[in-house]
């Protein structure tokens, strides 16, 4: 069993020729209202790869909130200790003008109201794997780690958005999820260079900067670390070893999502038995097979989806 300590979200996606400057009204020519949120998202993700799942997070009294959940109970996530507050369910309004440019604010609302006690006791006995992300209050997120680590599940987390986190808190994490400027950003926090300080060396492909400072990382921390590098993949290190998964090929549409795909993919996979090289390999088919379709969570490949593509890769 995944159990995912994360957001829910209704993202409200208006579609105009230009964004509105400050004062300015702009007629949107088209609207659409999406649930989001890394939680709901990745929750999503795991469900539909094949994995049993429970989300904890919380909602308003709202209709925004069952926009929220109506995927997840719809693919069987468990959304019992998901909490009602009574501010209203997280919220994003995103602007997309005809460039495809964006101007985006959003209202954290209920998800501030998440609490690790959420997690009952009974719960984390079941629980395998706890999934992580960086959209709830600090403070629950690392509570929820130390009870996690007391019930011996594994702890994924997606360090997304990047938010300042002190190193011993990073060493109870067993899988540490970023893309590459997280890595970036998280290694600079942490006064880490790679032993070459690739970060001043100009010549080193984005794959071998992320390779080192995913190296250096785990190093530092105990830990396994895999970057996601958009169209390029994913890199990873794991038990001292290197591991490199090159993207599948594809024609990218919309890119939303990949990151969330290949979390709750990758958490599928090691949920179900499967080895940390394979469950990369699900989390790259994942990210890609997401980017085929607009939106996030109506992109989400299934378990057969995945498997089918994983056969087809040399
Ligand atoms: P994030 O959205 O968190 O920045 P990435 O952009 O790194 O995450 O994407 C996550 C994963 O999705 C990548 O590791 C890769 O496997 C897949 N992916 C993303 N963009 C593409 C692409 N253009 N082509 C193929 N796979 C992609």
């Amino acid at each position: 069993m995944i159990t995912v300590f994360g957001s829910l979200n209704a993202d409200y996606v208006f579609q105009m020729a230009h964004l509105p400057r400050p004062g300015q009204t702009v007629l949107a020519s088209d609207l659409v209202v999406l649930a989001g949120g890394k939680g709901g998202n990745q929750a999503l993700a795991a469900a539909k790869a094949g994995a049993s799942v429970r989300m904890v997070g919380a909602v308003g009294q709202d209709g925004a909130g069952q926009i929220a959940l109506a995927g997840l109970t719809a693919q069987g996530v468990d959304t019992r200790l998901v909490a009602h507050s009574s501010r209203p369910t997280g919220t994003a309004c995103i602007s997309v003008d005809r460039s495809g440019e964006n101007m985006i604010a959003v209202f954290p609302g209920a998800n501030q109201d998440v609490r690790h006690t959420q997690l009952l006791e009974e719960t984390l006995s079941d629980t395998a794997i706890l999934l992580l992300q960086g959209e709830l209050p600090d403070v629950e997120t690392e509570q929820a780690l130390n009870w996690a680590k007391a019930a011996n599940a594994k702890i994924i987390w997606n360090l997304a958005p990047m938010r300042p986190v002190a190193l011993s808190v990073l060493q109870q994490v067993d899988y540490l999820l970023v893309n590459e400027g997280e890595l970036t950003e998280l290694c600079q926090m942490l006064g880490f260079t790679a032993p070459d300080d690739p970060l001043q060396n100009r010549a080193s492909s984005a794959r071998t900067l992320a390779q080192t400072l995913a190296q250096t990382l785990a190093m530092k921390t105990g830990q396994s670390v895999v970057v996601t590098l958009g169209a390029m993949g994913s890199t990873a290190h794991h038990l001292g070893q290197q591991f490199d998964v090159p993207a599948v090929p594809i024609t990218a549409v919309d890119t939303v999502g990949a990151g969330d795909a290949f979390a709750g993919a990758f958490a599928a996979a090691l949920d179900q038995g499967e080895d940390f090289a394979t469950a990369l390999g699900w989390g790259n088919v994942a990210g890609a097979l997401t980017c085929l379709q607009p939106g996030a969570q109506s992109a989400l490949p299934t378990r057969e989806q995945i498997l089918a593509h994983l056969s087809r890769l040399p």
